[in-house]
């Protein structure tokens, strides 16, 4: 669903992400751990064709982020770390702006609308505008818009942050769902708890070097995935 090969990415003369290559098959949640500017956020920008990159390819459900953009991001949902959203919509307005956007039809788009905002419990806010929303209540709406359009690839950098314990539930809830159905999840976060009982693939980056991938129990073994991340940060 999500394969990236021998990715590098220069910002002048720093090497943010440095020769990585990973594969994520559908099905898998796949977490990516690393330590505050392991480059990540590079990497899961470059996926979602926001970041061009100096070296290798990465291709979604088969194509090429760099010759068919377009094409990718139809599969693909990216629900960045800090949603920019346009503050003066009301929370309804955007979400059938990004409707418009992937062309999903009026009825389902309006069933989708009022199940996720129920579920999320920002059903009642979504008259107002997204200006007068808490953090949490922008990344529940952020999360809806990146779910509207059935997303065959979900790329989250640290979804979970800012999330009360009932949204956060939720969307565990719904990655594993996405899987179920053939999809895949491809996320960055710093709760290595909920990544360590979360994933069924995990890798972690160093200084934009991959230092280790595969399933957890390959990974942590007989330890916790903490342990793990902190052996190999020394
Ligand atoms: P965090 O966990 O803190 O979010 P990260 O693993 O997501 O970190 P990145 O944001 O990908 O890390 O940053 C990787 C490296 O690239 C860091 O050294 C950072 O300083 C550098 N970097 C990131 N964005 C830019 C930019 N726009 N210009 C220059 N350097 C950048």
């Amino acid at each position: 669903m999500l394969k990236i090969c021998n990715l590098t990415k220069l910002y002048g003369d720093i090497k943010a992400v440095d020769n990585l290559s990973l594969e994520i098959a559908p099905g898998e949640i796949y977490g990516f751990i690393g330590h505050n500017g392991a480059g990540k956020t590079t990497t899961i920008k470059a996926c979602c064709g926001i970041h061009q990159f100096d070296e290798g390819e990465i291709f979604v459900n088969g194509k090429s982020i760099k010759d068919d953009p377009i094409g990718c991001k139809r599969d693909m949902a990216y629900l960045p770390d800090n949603p920019d959203l346009y503050e003066f919509l009301s929370g309804v307005k955007y979400l059938n702006f990004i409707s418009d956007m992937y062309g999903i039809p009026k009825k389902e788009r309006e069933e989708r609308i009022n199940r996720y905002a129920k579920e999320f419990e920002i059903y009642e806010d979504l008259a107002q505008p997204i200006s007068s929303y808490s953090h949490g209540m922008k990344q529940k709406l952020a999360i809806i818009s990146a779910l509207i359009h059935k997303p065959k690839l979900l790329i989250m950098d640290e979804p979970f942050v800012g999330l009360d314990p009932i949204a956060s539930h939720k969307i565990k809830t719904i990655m594993r769902d996405i899987c179920n159905e053939g999809g895949a999840i491809f996320f960055s976060t710093h709760v290595l708890e909920v990544a360590e009982k979360l994933c069924d693939k995990v890798a972690i980056i160093k200084k934009g070097k991959l230092v280790t991938m595969g399933t957890m129990d390959e990974v942590k073994g007989d330890t916790s995935l903490e342990s793990v991340f902190l052996e190999l940060g020394e």
